[in-house]
């Protein structure tokens, strides 16, 4: 994959960005419909499902880009990017939507309830070179995975990185670590 999509209506793209350039890799911000025609792949930041939810539909994204989705557009969700990819938000709001192309049901918020925000060493099935450096913020926790989802990764016995086909997924931000692994393992794809 070469052009790269990074959805850019809110949250933590900026950083996803420059993984994919360090990569050798060309972003392209997301915003509107037209900036979907030519890329091959996309990353969905973390930041605020329900803000994200509503400005998709806003900016008339979200059905185009559902539309490729289910095409088998390669995606990369991070923690709230996640939520988006889900099939079922356990305790979203009423209008939040979601694209139903990674097979797990999802709760928000859910993860490290007590401190917001931690920091921890987790071992990725796969992924050469140690554990890998994952930064919790009000992270989602995954309460129910599909057949066809497979678990690359978990943390107290909860999956906190999974991949079904084209669609990776992390509840964690892969992107405030400097370790790029994770975007070369979905730039591989
Ligand atoms: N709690 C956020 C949500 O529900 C996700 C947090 C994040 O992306 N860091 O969308």
């Amino acid at each position: 994959m070469h052009k790269v999509g990074v959805l850019a209506l809110q949250g933590a793209s900026k950083r996803h960005a420059e993984a994919l350039a360090a990569l050798g890799a060309c972003p392209v911000e997301v915003r509107t419909p037209e900036d979907l025609a030519d890329i091959e792949g996309i990353i969905l930041p973390g930041g605020e499902s329900t803000t994200m939810s509503k400005l998709l539909d806003l900016a008339g994204l979200f059905e185009p880009l559902a539309d490729r989705l289910r095409e088998g557009m390669p995606a990369f969700g991070t923690c709230a990017g996640m939520i988006l990819l889900s099939a079922r938000i356990l305790d979203g709001r009423a209008d939040q939507r979601c694209f139903g192309v990674l097979d797990v049901d999802v709760r928000r918020n859910a993860f490290g309830r007590q401190v917001d925000s931690f920091e921890a060493e987790v071992a990725v099935d796969r992924l050469p070179g140690g554990g890998f450096p994952a930064v919790f913020i009000r992270a989602p926790v995954i309460e129910r995975v599909g057949e066809e989802v497979e678990v690359l990764s978990s943390v107290d016995g909860l999956p906190v990185l999974c991949r079904q086909g084209p669609v990776l997924a992390a509840a964690f931000h892969p992107e405030l670590s400097d370790d790029l692994r994770l975007h070369q393992l979905f730039l591989e794809d």
